[in-house]
This record gives C-alpha cells, sequence and structure tokens, in this order.
C-alpha cells in the first residue's frame, strides 16, 4: 500500500498515518516529524533544516530529496509506505513521481484531509506544539496555500485524490481510509468489521473524488 496524505497542520493526517503505518506494518514518512527529530539530535540535516523549520517555511527541496530519495529506496518501505507532508509543492510532487518511475513504482492513492477552520483553531489550541504558536501557524497555512495547493490540483488532474471530510471521529476517518480506494485493505477491514459495523453505517462523505 502506497498513501500520500495532505492537509494542513491539525488536519488529521499525522494521527491517521501513524495509525494505518501500525495496522499494516508499513512505514509512516512525516517529513515534519523526520526534521523535528534531526534537529533535536543536531544531524547534518537537522542543522540545516532549523532555520526553517523555526519559521514555519519549507526547507530547500534538495534537503527532502535527499530524505525521500534514501526512505523510499530503503529494504524498509519495499512493502509500502504513507508519506505524510510530502510532497510539501509542486517540485517535490515532480519529483516523486520521476523516482517512483525509476523504482517501478506507483501510489495507490492521494488523500487531501478537509477540516473547517474553526475546528481546526480548537485543535491547535489543544496540542500546544513548539511551533502552535499562532504566527507560526498563519505563516504554515500560507506557505500550505501558496506551495501545496497546487500539489493536490496536480493530483486532482492526475485522477488519484480523495479529499476527506477530517471533521469526523478519528476512528471514523481511519474506517473510510481502509476502505475507500483498494481492495488491498479488505484483509486487514475484515478483523475489523464486526467492531465497525455501527460506522460502516455513518459513511463519511467524499467531498470530491
Ligand atoms: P509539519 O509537521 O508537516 O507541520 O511540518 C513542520 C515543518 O517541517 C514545516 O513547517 C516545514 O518547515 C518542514 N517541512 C515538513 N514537510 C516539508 C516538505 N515536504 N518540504 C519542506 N519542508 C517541510
Amino acid at each position: 500500500m502506497r498513501l500520500i496524505l495532505l492537509g494542513v497542520p491539525g488536519s488529521g493526517k499525522g494521527t491517521q498515518g501513524a495509525i494505518l503505518s501500525s495496522q499494516w506494518q508499513i512505514p509512516h514518512i512525516s517529513t515534519g516529524e523526520i526534521l523535528r527529530q534531526a534537529i533535536a539530535n543536531q544531524t547534518a540535516l537537522g542543522l540545516k533544516a532549523k532555520a526553517y523549520v523555526e519559521k514555519s517555511e519549507l526547507v530547500p527541496d534538495y534537503l527532502i530529496f535527499d530524505l525521500i530519495r534514501q526512505r523510499l529506496t530503503a529494504p524498509s518501505t519495499q512493502r509500502g509506505w504513507i508519506l505524510d507532508g510530502f510532497p510539501g509543492n509542486l517540485s517535490q510532487a515532480q519529483f516523486l513521481d520521476q523516482l517512483l518511475a525509476t523504482l517501478g513504482q506507483s501510489y495507490n492513492r492521494v488523500f487531501s484531509f478537509y477540516v473547517p477552520t474553526d475546528v481546526l483553531v480548537q485543535r491547535w489550541r489543544q496540542r500546544g506544539r513548539s511551533d502552535d504558536h499562532p504566527e507560526l501557524i498563519c505563516k504554515r497555512i500560507e506557505v500550505y496555500q501558496e506551495q501545496t495547493a497546487p500539489v493536490i490540483q496536480h493530483y486532482r488532474q492526475q485522477g488519484c485524490l480523495t479529499v476527506i471530510n477530517g471533521d469526523r471521529p478519528v476512528e471514523i476517518v481511519t474506517h473510510f481510509l481502509q476502505t475507500s480506494f483498494s481492495d488491498l485493505s479488505l484483509t486487514i477491514q475484515q478483523k475489523t468489521v464486526n467492531t465497525s459495523k455501527r460506522l460502516i453505517n455513518q459513511e463519511p462523505q467524499i467531498l470530491s473524488d
């Protein structure tokens, strides 16, 4: 399974990426999380990325390209992966298309998480991460609208985008992700079908496809 999760901070893509990664036993590759760890460990990547992450700006593409190339060619990602926060701009999306073509791979689906602004504001207040100050959040939203929105358009044009309503309980969004795109998830779904029967009746809405 190869999935791309896109969404503004607080949209729930990180939470869902972690849940599906543990259920499917495939790596959850969150560029934001990898960069925060690299900064904490003061690695070469961390030292180069620090100033950008602290300002909530995208770090330069060449740093991200190296990171993604390393991860997607590693043995641990041969069975699949979940990308979270990548691609962050159009040139990253083009890089990914080329890299996957070289590897003879493709992604199953791209999900863009939509959450109304008032709900996002509440979630940011609750998270309390160091880069969740109002100014930095505004900056990340601005960067998202300017640089990541064209990525969504790119995948929409390729016909592989699903916009998902992220303003739902976590387990409903998970269920939607598990069932919305591929027969590959059916075996996993079977294990949870008894406990999630109630949720099936409340199928989340696909905002667009
Ligand atoms: P996030 O955890 O997705 O909110 O990302 C936190 C920070 O990591 C962002 O504000 C950027 O500085 C950096 N970052 C995350 N993903 C990317 C990416 N794909 N390209 C460049 N910088 C990124």
